[in-house]
């Protein structure tokens, strides 16, 4: 499938019922070729207006840590796991998410990165492990197939509890360095 077809079928769909109560699909931004990907758990009412990942409160704290640590929002690609907003910012359903897996998984085989970085403990649950546990993983590397991947906090946790803030700074200065590695071949 190729981008376009597949952003199309994104668009379209009504697997389900998110398909219906959603204004506007938040397909996935950035970098077709970035050595690293965020993945979120699904968008919120700014992202949902707008269609665009991560742009609300939530989204310029994460652009803070971006830009504190020399990472370009545009050099990396930034989706969620569920393409439609749940009502109300409920959590993703588990058959939701099963549902629309298929989307991501596309957009990684597209993008081929180096590293996925899951923002928070439900993108984490579902990408690492069901029993992972954010507050004692984060941070943690695992190898998956072709690729690293890591959790760290969900932006919008660290807007209820700024005291998480430091361990998110040190998470992503150690993803960089990491990644820069890689990149060097180490
Ligand atoms: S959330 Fe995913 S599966 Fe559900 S309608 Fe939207 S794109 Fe389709």
């Amino acid at each position: 499938m190729t981008w376009e077809e597949l952003e199309n079928s994104c668009k379209s769909c009504d697997k389900c019922p998110l398909g219906k109560t959603k204004t506007n699909t938040v397909f996935g931004v950035g970098n077709k070729n970035a050595s690293l990907m965020f993945v979120g758990e699904a968008p919120g009412e700014s992202e949902d207006k707008s269609g665009i990942p991560f742009v609300g409160r939530a989204g310029k704290l994460f652009d803070k840590y971006l830009l504190a640590l020399g990472i370009d929002r545009n050099e990396v690609y930034i989706a969620n796991i569920l393409k439609c907003r749940p009502p109300n910012n409920r959590d993703p359903l588990p058959e939701e998410q099963d549902m629309c897996m298929s989307y991501l998984r596309e957009q990684v085989r597209l993008i081929k990165p180096k590293m996925i970085v899951c923002l928070g403990r439900i993108s984490a649950m579902k990408l690492i492990k069901p029993d992972f546990k954010i507050t004692k993983e984060h941070g943690i590397f695992f190898k998956k197939g072709a690729f690293e991947i890591v959790a760290v906090y969900h932006p919008s946790l660290l807007l209820r509890d700024p005291s998480k803030r430091e361990e998110m700074f040190t998470d992503m200065k150690v993803i960089k360095q990491k990644l820069e590695g890689m990149k060097n071949g180490n």
